[in-house]
This record gives structure tokens, C-alpha cells and sequence, in this order.
């Protein structure tokens, strides 16, 4: 099986290190395939996204390093398009689509469950007057159309509102309300015909000891059909492929015999577990 990774972020983002560094690292990691899905950019919060100068300079810069290195490894330039950029994401190599924040109506504001536990819990208690069930309804509301919003290959951090659950136990995931809105999420998605990651940023950073999504969401992605590949959505050289291992074990005890990988023609293709 090939090792790649198609998540990852650079200091044109909110990574650590240069796109260089990240593709030296990942060579000395045994990787045969890196991919950069610097995050999009989005008017509403700047503050982890690439400029539009800057996702200029990427978009030149990742070929040009693509074709230095290509004979130690596959360099391909994707984004992680945000569910609400403007901008459609044309000409890139892959498309992963997230939703970081989604849109409450009420408070007229995007509310980010990406950022800190403090500002989740905030939400919650102010904004839907601590029913937290309400809140992930409203997330994977708008989780259903990541698909049609960011036209991609890949469904990045279905779960990503449990972040912080593991210290927080915001959520109970096994309440009726949040399987239903999981379900209901998943029963559009899965149709679609996109790839689900089996994301393990949140574990290199600490936040948690399992990857996004859940088990029991993953045990419905197979269930349902539906196709999985593996990143770290790193922000660092030095987690590439942090807990892929663990990543392969939980994907195989969701009963998936298959992942998908970047085959020869750098097509998606499903090779076996
Ligand atoms: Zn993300
Ligand atoms: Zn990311």
C-alpha cells in the first residue's frame, strides 16, 4: 500500500512549516505521496486562511516543488475549501471540503467549532440556551451540503464539532438527537459518492485519542457504502502520518476491507486493507 497523506497545512495557512520542509519530511517518512490542501480563503475569518496574494504564490510554488522532488516522491496541490468561500476551487489536483463554522441565523454570525472548548461551551450556554443538541443539529444541518458547497473528493472532519468532547462531554454522541442528526447528515452524503477521511489532526495536537469521525459514524460509512482514505491534517513536519497505524487498526475494525489511495494516473483508486 502506498503511504500518503492529503491533508496537510503550511505556513502559506496556519501550518508551522514551509511547503519545502513538509515535502523533505515526508520523503524522509517513507511517503510516496504528499498533498497540500492549504485552507481556503474566507472573508469572513482570515485569520487561519491563505491571503489571496498567498494563494497565488502557493499555486505557483507547489508545482514548481512538485517537479524538484519528483523523483523521490508525488507532490500534488489540492485545498481544503471552506464551506463558505466564495471563490469556487478550480485547477487544483483534489478538493477536501469542510465546514469549520457554520452560519446561526439568530446571532447573524458564523460560529466556529474549530477553535477553542471555551468558545463551544460559550455558544451553547448563550447562544441555544445550553441545549448542545440543538447546536449539533444545526452543525450537521450544514455538514449535509458540504458536497454541492465545496464540489469535493473528499468530506473532511465529518465530526469536527466534537473536538473538544473528550474534556468538554458537550455532546453524549450516543443521545437520539445526535444520531439523528449524524444520520441525517450521512443518509444525503453518503450518496454522493465523496470520500469520508479518517482524519487524526485533533490526536497530534492532543485534543483527542481517536480520530474524526466516531466509531460508531465510521461503522455507518461502511455500512452505508461509503469510501474512506487516511490523513493527519498536519500543520507540522513532524506529524505526517502521526497515529496512521492506529487509523488502519480502527478502519479495520469498522469493518472496512478497503481504503482509498492515489494510484499510478493520480486517480482516486480503492486498493485492499
Ligand atoms: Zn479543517
Ligand atoms: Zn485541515
Amino acid at each position: 500500500m502506498k503511504k500518503i497523506n492529503l491533508h496537510t497545512h503550511t505556513i502559506y495557512c496556519d501550518g508551522k512549516n514551509t511547503a519545502e520542509e513538509m515535502i523533505v519530511s515526508a520523503i524522509e517518512k517513507g511517503f510516496d505521496v504528499l498533498g497540500f490542501s492549504g485552507h481556503s480563503y474566507m472573508s469572513y475569518d482570515e485569520s487561519y486562511c491563505m491571503s489571496l496574494s498567498d494563494t497565488r504564490k502557493y499555486r505557483s510554488e507547489i508545482p514548481r516543488l512538485a517537479e524538484k522532488y519528483k523523483s523521490d516522491i508525488t507532490v500534488l496541490c489540492g485545498i481544503e475549501q471552506d464551506y463558505y468561500s466564495y471563490a469556487p476551487a478550480l485547477g487544483y489536483d483534489y478538493i477536501i471540503g469542510s465546514l469549520h463554522a457554520f452560519y446561526n441565523s439568530k446571532v447573524d454570525d458564523y460560529l466556529c467549532v474549530d477553535a477553542d472548548a471555551g468558545m463551544l461551551a460559550k455558544f451553547i450556554d448563550e447562544i441555544y440556551g445550553g441545549d448542545a443538541y440543538a447546536l449539533a443539529e444545526d452543525y450537521f444541518k450544514a455538514e449535509t451540503f458540504v458536497v454541492e458547497q465545496t464540489g469535493c473528493d473528499i468530506i473532511g472532519h465529518f465530526d469536527l464539532l466534537t473536538k473538544f468532547n473528550e474534556h468538554l462531554h458537550a455532546f453524549d454522541e450516543s443521545h437520539p438527537r445526535y444520531v439523528a442528526a449524524v444520520d441525517n447528515a450521512l443518509s444525503h452524503l453518503l450518496a454522493k459518492n465523496a470520500i469520508f477521511e479518517i482524519n487524526t489532526g485533533a490526536m497530534s495536537k492532543g485534543y483527542r485519542s481517536k480520530p474524526y469521525p466516531s466509531e460508531s459514524i465510521l461503522r455507518k460509512i461502511n455500512a452505508g457504502g461509503g469510501k474512506i482514505i487516511i490523513s493527519s491534517d498536519s500543520h507540522a513536519a513532524d506529524t505526517l502520518d502521526y497515529a496512521f497505524e492506529d487509523a488502519l487498526v480502527l478502519a479495520a475494525a469498522c469493518g472496512f476491507d478497503s481504503i482509498m489511495t492515489i494510484g499510478d494516473d493520480l486517480r482516486f483508486t480503492e486498493v485492499p486493507l
